[in-house]
């Protein structure tokens, strides 16, 4: 007697197999064991995904038999298959390749025996109670947004969207809404989801710290910075319920937690949490989902119990497609709009904030729904105003118009001398430019020379620390040459600006600018190149810290999250290439990013009276400014909106991009329009409400010596287009057989593409 079994394995997401294949065992595994079976004339990892009906004992010499299973691994949890394969469906890619991808890579290697003493368990933890005389005491607006969290009575549980100002203190929320759930459920399991590996250190510190009582190794972290063997680890930890709180990246969303209860999406709005290969996934949308997968109804007849999985996004800066979400009410919406220790209490009658300060939108009380005095806690709630000293103010939004200030300057007077005056008074500064290297291009002063990348439709940036030009887009390095290799005069010149460079600048600048203890001001930098060996980001973040040092310039890796204490200056220099993009997200990351880095400044009670922002612009007048000085990104985000409905633009909207790669753009063009072509000829299912636009070129249209073309497709309905994608797929395969298109190096679909 043998069983039939549907069982996925990792298929190149090119291949003709999209679908499980079917295999033979001895004895009956249920769905979600994971098994290794042969696959060619290798041993692989598969996860069974369905049992066939009994087969008996039917001979059929095609189908092969299992290799083994995994013993001792409880099976993958429905609820996780049930996550793979919406996955697989919506962003159009094979169930085996995101079903093998969502697994640690060590779990493929390992043999049963390996497996086995890996699963040797450490004496179990005993659970102690948590240390509640540690606890800070809430302010008014966290115990309000925890309250009006737990009293959601939707029938479904909705989302919800934690709408919380830089400073307001929302990692608190997010820990008091994970006790609450891990002191409910004895075996309950919370999921944290930070953009970047970087800020997962701190955010670990802190978690591990509060939940203490729980014993060792309950809280796991979970990204790519982990060893193969750590991640294994954790993994593991997760799957078998051990850990209690997974904290991690994007790619945590598929952890196999079998408890799960909530999940808690970090900075929901950061471009980060979108995967922009393979499976181009939205950690954020897939959170949604999954925590919607995740909440079972009771069962009056099995006598299953109600699971709630809830899931609470927090931003200072929302994405739009989850603003509009509390707009509809699908989302709850969940207010924190003061710093921690705001001057003004939440209630009428509060002192003014100085000219120029913040002004919170809606002062009015707010519904305070019951718990005030925290009953999970035990902890009356004392207001935050009367913790700290008044302090806890955003900082003044100073915009400077370039087009009164002395031509080419780069930094500009005033700002200059703000920054001069930080550094008297032994104050910190943080300046940002996005963009990395001394100059963007090295260009000859006599012919047209530039530093174009011979592989690339890009120009190779000029690095002065090591006198060398780099394509950012491949790689291709080169020494700077000594004299123009086109017409052999001397004078080449950086053209433009980087970091690099305006460090150099600032350090010439303010030469003669000393601190309060008489010596030369301290400047440092930090983006990608400062910080390429490991470790290296770290040190010099401790150095910001520590207050070594003045005046730090860098790219947007500083704008994000950290805690800059004894920062009370933040100065964009040059953000206005955001304003007239062609891509319509483009304000939108505008905005949170100077958000995110207005957030930086002040954060220290004793100066954050005195924080300023300070933001170089030829448009000063611009609206996205206008709401940027009031600190408003209600007005922002609405306006934003208004206009996206207008043009039929996410999230009012549905798009995919059709991306081609080849020798030649007319083949990668081709490809795309032939595909489109014949899709129409063919009617497939949603055509009418789909609109095909005709392949263009990619904005750097050449990288490594590579055209790259792509095909947007737009729809209003995202029922009709995932129909439309799902039945195109066989056509974009059949299209690529074609001999015309032999040439193609690749082609992929990216559903709800970020950029466009
Ligand atoms: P956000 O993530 O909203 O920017 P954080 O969670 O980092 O803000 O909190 C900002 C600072 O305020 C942190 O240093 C945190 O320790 C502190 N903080 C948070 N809640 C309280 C509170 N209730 N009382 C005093 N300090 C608090
Ligand atoms: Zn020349
Ligand atoms: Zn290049």
């Amino acid at each position: 007697m043998s069983h039939w079994l549907l069982i996925v394995v990792a298929t190149p997401a090119h291949s003709a197999i999209a679908g499980p294949l079917t295999y033979r065992s001895a004895v009956p595994l249920a769905a979600g064991t994971l098994v290794r079976v042969p696959f060619g004339r290798r041993e692989v990892l598969g996860v069974v995904w369905d049992a066939l009906p009994d087969c008996g004992d039917m001979a059929e010499k095609s189908i092969r038999d299992i290799a083994g299973a995994l013993d001792g691994l409880d099976p993958l949890p429905a609820t996780w298959r049930q996550l793979v394969t919406f996955t697989a469906g919506y962003y159009q890619r094979s169930l085996g390749e995101v079903a093998l991808a969502a697994l640690p890579p060590q779990l493929r290697d390992l043999t049963g025996l390996q497996l086995a003493r890996r699963l040797k368990r450490p004496a179990s933890t005993t659970e102690g109670t948590p240390d509640i005389t540690k606890l800070i005491a809430l302010s008014i607006q966290q115990a309000c947004a925890i309250a009006q969290f737990d009293a959601e009575t939707s029938e479904k549980q909705r989302p919800a969207l934690l709408f919380g100002a830089t400073g307001s203190g929302k990692t608190e929320v997010y820990l008091r809404a994970a006790a609450k759930v891990l002191a409910e459920h004895p075996e309950a399991q919370v999921l944290v989801m930070v953009p970047e590996i970087n800020l997962t250190p701190q955010l670990q510190a802190r978690f591990e710290a509060r939940f203490a009582h729980l014993g060792r190794a309950r809280v796991v972290p979970m990204h790519s910075g982990l060893t193969p063997a750590q991640r294994l680890k954790g993994w593991l930890a997760a799957h078998s319920g051990q850990a209690r709180l997974v904290l991690g990246t994007r790619m945590a969303v598929f952890a196999s937690m079998p408890n799960l209860r909530l999940i808690v999406v970090d900075e929901e709005h950061d471009p980060s949490y979108k995967q922009q290969e393979g499976a181009r996934y939205s950690a954020r949308d897939l959170a949604v989902y999954r925590a919607r997968l995740e909440t079972t109804a009771a069962c009056e007849t099995t006598r299953v119990e109600a699971k709630i999985c809830r899931v609470l996004l927090g931003s200072a800066t929302p994405s739009l497609e989850s603003w509009q979400g509390t707009i509809t009410g699908r989302y709850q919406r969940l207010d924190m709009e003061e710093r921690i220790g705001a001057p003004t209490l939440p209630t009428a009658g509060g002192s003014l904030p100085p000219e120029g300060a913040a002004a919170p939108a809606a002062r009015q009380s707010r519904f305070c729904g019951p718990g005030l005095n925290s009953p999970d806690t035990g902890m009356a709630v004392v207001p935050a105003t009367q913790i700290l000293a008044a302090a806890g103010q955003l900082p003044t939004v100073r915009r400077v118009d370039m087009n009164h200030q002395p031509r080419h300057c780069v930094i500009a007077p005033p700002l200059l001398a703000a920054i001069g005056q930080r550094v008297a008074r032994g104050e910190q500064s943080m300046i940002f430019l996005n963009r990395r290297g001394y100059a963007p291009v090295l260009a000859c002063l006599d012919c047209d020379w530039k530093s174009d990348c011979p592989h690339c439709s890009a120009y190779r940036v000029f690095h002065k620390i090591d006198r060398t030009l780099r394509c950012h887009h491949c790689g291709f390095t080169e020494r700077v040459p000594r004299a123009c290799p086109s017409c052999g005069n001397v004078d080449i010149a950086p053209v433009g600006r980087g970091t690099e460079r305006l460090e150099e600048h600032l350090a010439e600048l303010l030469a003669d600018v000393r601190r309060p203890d008489g010596e030369p001001v301290r400047i440092a930098r930090i983006d990608a190149d400062s910080t390429r060996l490991k470790g290296s980001l770290e040190s010099q973040l401790a150095r910001v810290h520590a207050g070594e040092v003045d005046v730090l310039v860098g790219t947007q890796m500083i704008a994000k999250g950290h805690d800059f204490r004894h920062i009370t200056l933040v100065a964009a220099v040059n953000p206005d290439g955001a304003l007239f993009s062609s891509d319509f997200r483009a304000p939108e990351r505008l905005f949170s990013l100077l958000m995110q880095a207005a957030g930086r400044a002040g954060r220290d009670a004793r100066h954050s009276a005195a924080s300023e922002m300070w933001v170089q612009t030829f448009h000063p007048d611009h609206p996205l400014f206008e709401a940027l000085k009031r600190h408003d990104y209600p007005a922002f985000a609405n306006r934003e909106l208004a206009e996206r409905q207008a043009a039929g633009l996410a999230p009012f909207g549905f798009s995919a991009l059709i991306r081609a790669d080849a020798k030649t753009q007319d083949v990668a063009q081709g490809f795309l329009n032939a595909a489109a072509h014949a899709a129409q000829l063919q009617q497939l299912p949603g055509h009418e409400h789909v609109t095909p636009y005709p392949a263009v070129p990619m904005t750097i249209q050449r990288v490594a010596d590579v055209e790259r073309a792509q095909m947007l497709v737009e729809s209003p309905s995202r029922k009709a287009l995932q129909g439309f994608l799902a039945a195109w797929q066989p056509v974009l395969f059949e299209t690529r057989r074609q001999a015309d298109f032999k040439s193609l190096v690749r082609w992929a679909i990216d559903v709800d593409p970020l950029a466009i």
